[in-house]
């Protein structure tokens, strides 16, 4: 089969698309033929060695396809099921082995380019708002980069809960997508950022801030939370948050601060499958429309890693085998 490689630590030009084994379902695993494969930053925090990778390996977590073979020890999916997985690893390949009780069935309604790119981010955006914090109607929230792939989803997601959402953009055509998806106001980034928001919320701040950022947004984050806020640090899309001093959350305002990983809401099956049931559901009936903004080949996965890291996508990014 055909899959791109991460040959060594680097850039996106470390990416080489050749031909490797076809993948055997080990006992408890599924083989896919996949049809979408999600393009998510962690892919590039794991090709640039900011998370631990040991090269050379198949990059990728996320994906949606049919099943083609199945292991022993597998009874409850069979050859031809829509399956979508956000944790199997090298994913960026035409056939992929899913571990069974890691592979979500795909409702019909839900195409697969949307299961096999936003599965990642959805199940992301659900813990955001039922685990990390709880924002509730009427509460007024703060997102960073409302026009990418967490930042839409959480947008629609909450303000169809009667939360209130301000969003950060880079410019113009991002804002109308972010506004699209219901900000009820979005702001630029930088000094004026903070005074804007205090001026949203009548000098309060926001209860909760969404920071998938990281460096360069986050002393505007704690400085735009109300007292007693929080701050959801999930993210690194600028780089990392520098270390630290705990003190400053007091003076700041009683100020919480969390850094969550998805594996951590999703390890357990049935939370998985609870997660994964309510974004499909979300889907399906329309409370969430999926924006997925760039498609590329698989042979391409250079060009889309350039332009995520770049800012150059909305929404989320897909990998098309043979196109
Ligand atoms: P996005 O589609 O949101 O892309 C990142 C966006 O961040 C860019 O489009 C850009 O929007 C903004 N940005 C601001 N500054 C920079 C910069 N210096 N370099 C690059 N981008 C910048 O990505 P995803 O939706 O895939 O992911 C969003 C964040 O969520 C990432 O940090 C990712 O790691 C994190 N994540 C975390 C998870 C978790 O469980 N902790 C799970 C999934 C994702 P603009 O141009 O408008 O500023």
């Amino acid at each position: 089969m055909r899959a791109i490689q991460v040959t060594r630590h680097g850039g996106p030009e470390v990416l080489t698309y050749g031909s490797v084994d076809d993948p055997v379902p080990a006992p408890g695993e599924v083989v896919v033929r996949t049809t979408a494969i999600g393009v998510n930053f962690i892919d590039t925090y794991l090709r640039r060695g900011l998370y631990p990778s040991t090269p050379p390996y198949i990059p990728g977590t996320e994906g949606a396809g049919v099943v083609t073979a199945v292991g022993t020890e597998v009874d409850d999916l069979e050859v031809g099921r829509r399956v979508a997985w956000t944790d199997a690893p090298a994913s960026y390949a035409e056939s992929v082995a899913v571990r069974a009780d890691r592979a979500v069935p795909v409702p019909d309604a839900v195409p697969d380019e949307v299961a096999g790119s936003s599965l990642l981010r959805g199940l992301t955006t659900h813990y955001l708002l039922d685990g990390s914090a709880h924002p509730e109607a009427g509460d007024t929230i703060l997102v960073h980069a409302g026009a990418g792939g967490v930042g839409l989803l959480l947008t629609r997601l909450a303000s169809a809960r009667g939360v209130r959402v301000i969003t950060t953009v880079s410019d113009d055509a991002k804002e109308e997508l972010s506004r699209a998806a219901g900000a009820a106001e979005v702001l630029r980034y930088g000094d004026g950022l903070v005074s804007g928001v205090r001026d949203i919320t009548g000098g309060r701040g926001v209860s909760v801030v969404y920071d998938g950022v990281g460096a360069d947004t986050f002393e505007h984050s704690l400085a735009a939370a109300a007292i007693r806020g929080t701050i959801v640090l999930f993210g690194a899309a600028s780089g990392p948050v520098p270390p630290f001093d705990l003190q400053r959350l007091n003076q700041a305002g009683s100020l919480s601060v969390t850094r969550p990983t998805l594996a951590h809401f999703i390890a357990d099956p049935d939370e998985l499958a609870w997660r994964a049931g309510e974004f499909f559901a979300a889907v399906t009936d329309e409370t969430l429309d999926v924006h997925v903004g760039n498609r590329y080949a698989l042979a391409d996965a250079e060009q889309a890693h350039r332009d995520l890291e770049g800012r150059a996508t909305t929404g989320s990014t897909v990998l098309v085998p043979g196109r």
